[in-house]
């Protein structure tokens, strides 16, 4: 096959669309085909569709648009393939066909232009939303409507409220101070990213006093910008692009800007990291940005990368059972497995147990559990429930949508224990 349908610039390659060699092997792996039972709704499955619509026996029109909208992007299927399938490409060559073709309603259009393009890439507008949050949290409206049962009345928008954090939402402030009071130190760039900036600011916080105590002297580079992770995943390709030549100029090498160099990019969201380190791939037919964007992406480390490179220095004992749950843009995106666990095997006193299928989605996938709540809610209350039979006080994870919605599974379950960030572990124990 040599003509392809695919109308994008970046369409897959004749190579990525024949690696499936319909084994099989991935299809118990995924979660939507575990639950539906339905090959339609197996990695195979949307492979079949995918490559029939660039061979042209398949059209782009509601049954496509269905199944590939139901998987969640977990990329599992890409861990266990024999063949190398780059499920996660040629799904978001799939979605960004869809934008293409305008195969998706007006007033959908017109949500995505305000979320995707009026609110994400604008840090300010995003600051003021997390004041919001705040606010609605500080005057114990968050509580009492929670409390009520109330939100069940609203359909979706209580949905979404249900994914609302309930910790205490605080925007970041980089002090750039700090780093002129270190006067040595491996350099390290950090990326904050959109939400886990604005309204995330204390595992930012923590990121940085981890890493200054290993020795890291942290810069945070103001101009950078959201990622383009979720409009990569919803498809909007071109919009994704323009993010990541926001970040790459942020990030690049300038004797005027102290915050910028050539030193390794850290993240402490695994989602983020997962498209960082893909910009060389999602820029590849860029003129001006392709070479660029490899340089970037070689620079991306996730935290536990960086903190994995010497052994942890100045460790308290920390008394408690804790296990681990996998994002699976951590396990699968970036096949990152080991070091998280090393890092907690670290930590004295820490009783570390691992749960059943701790790489298994949780059904958080963005904003998948809003979307689809029907199979999301089924993921994480088996994800609880694994949690629950390990015994453990503290459920650690490295990504803020895993964070949220094992927060959201806490409250519809029994287990009593608390949701962390893996540096915001390290840091109590500093
Ligand atoms: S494991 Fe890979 S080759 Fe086998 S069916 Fe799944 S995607 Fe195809
Ligand atoms: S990305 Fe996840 S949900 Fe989608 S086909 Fe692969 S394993 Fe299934």
């Amino acid at each position: 096959m040599t003509q392809t349908h695919f109308t994008i610039l970046d369409a897959p390659s004749d190579a990525d669309l024949a690696r499936c060699v319909h084994c099989g092997l991935c299809l118990n792996q995924c979660p939507t085909y575990r639950i539906t039972g339905l090959e339609t709704e197996s990695p195979r499955g949307r492979l079949f569709l995918i490559r029939g619509f660039a061979e042209g026996t398949q059209q782009i029109n509601a049954q496509f648009a269905e199944h590939i909208g139901l998987c969640l992007g977990c990329r599992n299927c890409e861990t266990v393939c024999p063949s190398g399938v780059r499920f996660g490409h040629l799904l978001e060559a799939a979605r960004g066909e869809m934008i293409a073709q305008k195969k998706i309603g007006r007033i959908e259009r017109a949500a995505r232009w305000i979320i995707f393009k009026q609110i994400f890439p604008h840090p300010a507008r995003l600051n003021a939303l997390a004041a919001l949050i705040a606010l609605y949290q500080r005057m114990g409206l968050q509580k009492i409507l929670r409390a009520s049962g109330a939100l069940k009345l609203f359909g979706r928008i209580g949905a979404l409220e249900a994914l609302l954090p309930s910790r205490r939402v605080t925007t970041f402030r980089f002090r750039t101070s700090r780093v002129s009071e270190m006067e040595h130190g491996k350099q390290g760039a950090l990326f904050t990213g959109c939400i886990m900036r604005a309204a995330f600011g204390d595992i930012h916080d923590a990121t940085v006093n981890v890493l200054e105590q290993n020795d890291w002297r942290i810069t945070a580079p103001t101009q950078q910008v959201c990622c383009g992770a979720l409009h990569l995943h919803a498809g909007e390709r071109e919009w994704a692009k323009e993010l990541a030549r926001q970040n790459i100029d942020a990030f690049a090498r300038s004797k005027q800007n102290e915050n910028s160099n050539d030193a390794p990019i850290i993240v402490n969201a695994a989602g983020c990291g997962a498209v960082l380190k893909e910009y060389g791939e999602l820029l590849r037919n860029d003129p001006v940005y392709a070479q660029r964007a490899h340089e970037f992406s070689a620079r991306v480390l996730d935290v536990s990368e960086a903190l994995a490179q010497t052994p942890l220095a100045n460790m308290r004992a920390q008394k408690l059972r804790v296990t681990y749950q996998e994002p699976c843009h951590l396990a699968h995106g970036q096949q990152i497995k080991k070091q998280p666990r090393e890092i907690l095997n670290q930590v004295p006193g820490i009783d570390f147990v691992e749960m059943t299928a701790s790489d298994r989605c949780c059904g958080s996938a963005g904003i998948y559990n809003v979307l689809h709540p029907e199979i999301a809610n089924v993921l994480i209350d088996e994800k609880m429930a694994n949690i629950a039979a390990t015994g453990a006080e503290v459920v650690v994870t490295g990504n803020i949508g895993c964070l949220l919605q094992l927060e959201y599974g806490k409250s519809r379950s029994g287990w009593t224990g608390r949701v962390m960030h893996l540096v915001e572990l390290l840091d109590a124990a500093e």
